[in-house]
């Protein structure tokens, strides 16, 4: 089915539409902020909770700290964004702790990512930051740890070949668990450009070991089940995902049966209706857009419930 304006809907179609879900899981880069807030992102999610939705917030960015994350949702006027959040960071965590993981696990991750493995009290080996300039010195690498259970990714903007080497070491043996986190092969830097992400390492190293990892970010069905679990909801047909990414965003919704929602920051309808395989069920150019659009659906309800009261008089 081609994905449908919610801009051009009316009055009717879209209370039809707002019957469809009960809950409202959003991305947050490229929806709610970019550098700034997104203007009306905000408002956007109280007209929501106004017409009795849940909203809840799904990111492949683990690399922000908490402090950040409160500061970014405060300016966007969301209260309790923080509270609201799944990030992979986390995600990884609870899943290590859902199979009571005991051992050593090889962090190819962002920091943040590592801090909040050593917080859920995991033991953590990352490095080397840097390799040298001699194949010869990479022998070190190929060096098997016994204490690593377990390999994550999740966007380490420091990753390197000697990091590469050992990663692939560790996955060597079958039980070792391989985790990915953000799995984003391409970022949206500069329209126009190819901006590689840094899941595209994840994808070498699959793809030298032979072995797929478990997917803990965004489109993986398992974060998006995860996401759900965490926002207690159990049918996902309930759940309108909002994002700004076809790959990612309208990925997980696929992958996990969510309805989908892309808001055009990053994408044109063109690249939008281009995409052979993933079509979200509705745009829109901003959540800023649609606010007064779901005013007018407000506006019509309580019309309703004053005349339905003149009536009862
Ligand atoms: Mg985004």
């Amino acid at each position: 089915m081609e994905p449908i304006n919610l801009m051009s809907m009316n009055t009717s179609e879209l209370k039809v539409f707002l019957d469809t879900f009960d809950h409202v899981f959003s991305d947050c880069d490229g929806v709610i902020w970019t550098k700034k807030p997104i203007p009306g992102a905000g408002e956007f999610f109280e007209r929501m909770q106004q017409l009795g939705k849940t909203v809840h917030f799904v990111s492949n960015n683990s690399m922000r700290t908490k402090q950040n994350y409160e500061d970014l949702f405060e300016a966007a006027n969301i209260k309790q964004g923080f509270e609201k959040l799944t990030v992979p960071s986390t995600a990884i965590a609870e899943y290590l702790k859902s199979i009571n993981f005991n051992k050593t696990v090889y962090c190819v991750t962002c920091p943040e990512t590592m801090n909040v493995l050593q917080s859920y009290g995991f033991t953590c080996k990352y490095g080397p930051e840097v390799g040298t300039d001699l194949y010869t010195n990479y022998i070190q690498y190929l060096e098997d740890d016994e204490n690593v259970g377990a390999v994550a990714f999740d966007s380490d903007f420091n990753v390197n070949l000697p990091k590469m080497y050992q990663a692939i070491t560790y996955l060597a043996r079958p039980d070792v668990h391989f985790i990915s986190g953000a799995t984003d092969r391409y970022v949206p830097l500069k329209p126009g450009s190819l901006n590689l992400g840094t899941g595209i390492f994840t994808d070498i190293v699959s793809e030298e070991a032979n072995r797929e990892p478990t997917q803990l970010g965004k489109p993986g069905k398992l974060f998006g089940e995860f996401a759900m679990k965490r926002a207690g909801v159990t049918d996902p047909s309930r759940v309108l995902f909002i994002g700004d990414m076809i790959e990612q965003d309208v990925g997980l919704g696929r992958a996990t049966g969510f309805k989908t929602l892309l808001v055009l920051t990053n994408n044109t309808p063109e690249d939008m209706k281009a995409h052979q395989t993933l079509k979200p069920d509705y745009y829109a150019d901003s959540l800023g857009s649609l606010v007064p659009v779901f005013n007018k659906v407000n506006n019509a309800k309580e019309e309703t419930s004053k005349k339905k009261k003149t009536k009862i008089k």
